[in-house]
């Protein structure tokens, strides 16, 4: 079967990345048609908006995307690309896997954790106002007759909703992810003591449901804690459920424990649509080089062959990478190495085949 996916090369080292994401592929033997599709700084020049509504379309017909990263303009008034595609098409849980590789030099080696974010609400959602603005004066009056809350007057304000039907979905995801890759445990990070009446939601709602899930253990921890174990015994924990913003911070982190940035695969999915992009960025300080590692974008195409069902082939892929890192002597810089993005990505094919 031929599999249409749109590819989003992205920007900075996104377009070398995707690149060698895409050789992969093929390599693998899966056949794809690929709907190449450009968004970013480029884009932003030429069509006066870094996110056409073409790309979203296309994904909307594909339903699947492999994404490279975008730079998120500064001072452009434009939101970022990421934000908006993942509210657009509703995206709302964002996984990240984080696995140790034998070879990669880590204090954790037994490290196996997924982090599932949820990826549209929270601080994330965008409502904010602007220090000094007649809105945010408005607000403060509110706030004042409302309640008797007094923000200072030269303060800027981010609002943080977190819903019940928000946080129900995430759940179940989680939960079911839990179920379908057998996984021991589910934790669930918050900080519900001090934001009773939105991470309040988030664990209330995450212990209702996981009541219709007897078989799946669930573990209800605060993410302050969360990050102390994190650092102390990696290993002990599993599935991570987190709110939007904790999990963006919480899943870097853990990427940190198992190899960085160059190794941490990342999708963001809904009920209609998925989007597959790595967690890391466009980094602009080493993009034209050549020398960025590719196998954090081909561990996330990977990711994306599993979901195509094309199990045989992403297992191979993710062989072919421990192998490059056991292997040790085809590495980007990143990693200690001295090898180039292509030759890392020519290891892989060499290593689907052995
Ligand atoms: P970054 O991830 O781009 O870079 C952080 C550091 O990690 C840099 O030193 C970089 O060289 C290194 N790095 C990242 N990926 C690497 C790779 N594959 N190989 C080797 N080294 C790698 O983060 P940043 O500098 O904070 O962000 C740069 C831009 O990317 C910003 O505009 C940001 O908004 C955007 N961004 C986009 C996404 C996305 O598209 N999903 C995610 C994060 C950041």
């Amino acid at each position: 079967m031929r599999h249409r996916v749109t590819l989003v090369p992205g920007d900075g080292i996104g377009p070398e990345v995707a690149d060698a994401a895409r050789t992969v592929v093929e390599a693998a033997g899966v056949a794809v048609e690929w709907d190449v599709q450009e968004a970013g700084s480029a884009v932003l020049e030429r069509e006066g908006t870094p996110l056409p509504d073409r790309v979203l379309e296309a994904v909307r017909e594909s339903r699947t995307a492999l994404k490279g990263p975008v730079t998120t303009p500064v001072g452009t008034g434009f939101r970022s690309v990421n934000v908006a595609l993942r509210q657009e098409l509703d995206l709302f849980a964002g996984v990240r896997p984080a696995r140790h590789f034998p070879g990669v030099a880590t204090r954790h080696p037994g490290v196996d954790l997924v982090t599932i974010r949820e990826n549209t609400e929270d601080l994330y959602q965008g409502i904010e106002f602007e220090r000094g603005s007649p809105e945010t004066a408005r607000l403060r009056e509110a706030l004042i007759e409302l309640a008797g809350y007094r923000v200072p007057e030269d303060a800027g304000i981010t609002v943080k909703p977190i819903s019940v039907t928000g946080t129900r979905r995430i759940v179940r995801f989680a939960l079911e992810h839990a179920r379908r890759y057998g996984r021991k445990h589910v934790t669930v990070g918050h900080k519900a003591n001090i934001m009773k009446f939105s991470d309040g939601v988030f664990l209330a709602t995450a212990l209702e449901v996981a009541r219709e899930y007897p078989d799946v253990e669930v573990r209800e921890m605060q993410v302050d804690e969360l990050a102390m174990w994190l650092a102390w015994e990696p290993e002990t924990l599993d599935v991570l459920l987190l709110p939007n913003l904790y999990g963006d911070i919480i899943s870097d982190l853990a990427a940190g424990l198992v190899g960085g940035l160059g190794l941490a695969a990342g999708a963001n999915l809904g009920w209609e649509y998925a989007v597959f992009e790595p967690v890391h960025g466009s980094a602009p300080d080493i993009a034209g080089k050549g020398v960025a590692n590719p196998l954090a974008m081909i561990l996330t195409a990977a990711m994306m062959l599993h979901h195509l069902a094309e199990d045989g082939a992403a297992a191979r892929v993710e062989r072919a990478v421990a192998g490059v890192l056991q292997d040790g002597r085809t590495l980007t810089p990143d990693m200690g190495g001295t090898g180039s993005t292509d030759a890392v990505a020519e290891a892989v094919v060499r290593g689907l085949t052995t």
